[in-house]
């Protein structure tokens, strides 16, 4: 495993794990881990997320219920170029659970009460998930005003702690921050703990392993867009281990009534700055069936910057699709075999966009699949399957 500092994203100050804002600036922190060699990028006999173990940040306790290693499936109206990647079919059901068994893991390292998080989605399901894995406690904090379904019954069913807060996400979020004080490990799945990205990291070994190659494209759903950030940072890690020659291009999907990422992306590269106050233009949200990704990021708008230098270094793009195109990719998904979040059916729908598809390359591109459907089986019965 790989030893880190942690450091601010923008004026590189230092901080002590952990920590979750610059004390100079009040940007995102980024962790800076010990380079990696060609065998650090290889499975080992570790099981779920520690199978790539020497890719992760240095923990001592090592939480798995199984996750990682998840199929990856050429998609058989996708041609000869594209594959999916089931993140869906991990043990809470989707990506998360590879951060959360890192996040579980660092909370036993620093004797912590238990996890904390702002969430009423996957985040919330998977953290209670991971907390009762390790034998700690979950506090879930929720707004009145968003709209907290079933996820939130799984959550409690693992023993999770849901405490109402009045207002907005951004209200929970401000409660999930005052936790942190008191010996909550935070895991609010934007960039507000730096750890959780790293756990993304195995991803790119993965897809290189099944493939054979680097894909020409990783098409990524995000909101905050941590695990797209993650994804290339494997990346760049096998680069510099010398064990492939480039990166694929990471294009992360919005949806057109949420996106914050994508407006500031089309506002064209025009550095740090202008990104910053894009992002802090005001804008709509619309309804969206893609709830996981309908982050409009207020008051953490610098968290997005962290995936538009990931997406601008990769010579990626980031696109924004309707709610037509999404419902319809979760038909055509679900009628080969495939039931997925409305999320995660976003990246098919950006695949018919001809400036993403544009390799006819065998295995050019890969979908990540983050979620399953079954936790949202109403929305897409009721909308997506019109
Ligand atoms: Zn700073």
């Amino acid at each position: 495993m790989r030893s880190f500092t942690t450091g601010c994203a923008r004026c590189g100050h230092v901080a002590a794990f952990p920590a979750y804002r610059c004390r100079a600036c009040a940007s995102p922190l980024v962790l800076d881990l010990a380079p990696v060699s060609a065998a650090d990028c290889r499975p080992t006999s570790g099981r779920g997320l520690w199978r790539y173990g020497r890719m992760l940040p240095r923990v001592r306790h090592s939480v798995t219920l199984g996750e990682g290693a998840t199929p990856l499936l050429p998609l058989r109206h996708g041609g000869a170029t594209t594959h999916v990647k089931l993140e869906s079919v991990n043990p809470s059901l989707s990506f998360k659970d590879r951060a959360m068994a890192l996040a579980a893991s660092a909370a036993l390292d620093h004797g912590m009460t238990g996890l904390v998080l702002a969430s009423t989605g996957n985040a919330a399901v998977s953290a209670a998930t991971y907390a009762a894995a390790a034998g700690r406690r979950c506090r879930i904090f929720c707004a009145t005003g968003s709209n907290a379904g079933s996820k939130l019954a799984t959550a409690r069913a693992h023993g999770a702690e849901v405490e109402l807060v009045a207002g907005h996400y951004s209200d929970a979020y401000a409660a999930a921050t005052r936790a942190e004080g008191e010996g909550w490990l935070n895991v609010t799945t934007t960039y507000r703990n730096p750890l959780l990205t790293e756990a993304y990291r195995p991803i790119a070994a993965e897809l290189v392993d099944d493939l054979g190659d680097v894909p020409d494209v990783v098409v990524v759903p995000v909101g905050a867009g941590p695990l797209l950030r993650g994804i290339w940072l494997g990346f760049t890690d096998l680069v510099a281990a010398g064990l492939t020659g480039r990166e694929p291009q990471m294009v992360g999907v919005q949806a057109e009534a949420c996106a914050p990422l994508a407006r500031a992306w089309g506002a064209g590269d025009r550095g740090r700055a202008e990104w910053a106050a894009a992002l802090r233009q005001p804008f709509e949200v619309g309804p969206t069936a893609a709830t996981a990704i309908a982050d409009a990021l207020r008051g953490y708008e610098d968290e997005g910057l962290l995936t538009l230098d990931a997406v601008r270094r990769s010579g990626g793009r980031i696109v924004a699709v309707g709610e037509p195109a999404i419902a319809e990719a979760g038909h055509r998904l679900a009628g080969e075999g495939l039931f997925v979040e409305p999320a995660a059916a976003a990246t098919l729908a950006a695949l018919r966009n001809p400036v993403v598809a544009g390799s006819e390359r065998a295995n050019a591109c890969v979908a990540v699949l983050t979620g399953h459907g079954a936790k949202e089986s109403s929305t897409l019965t009721a909308g997506g399957m019109a």
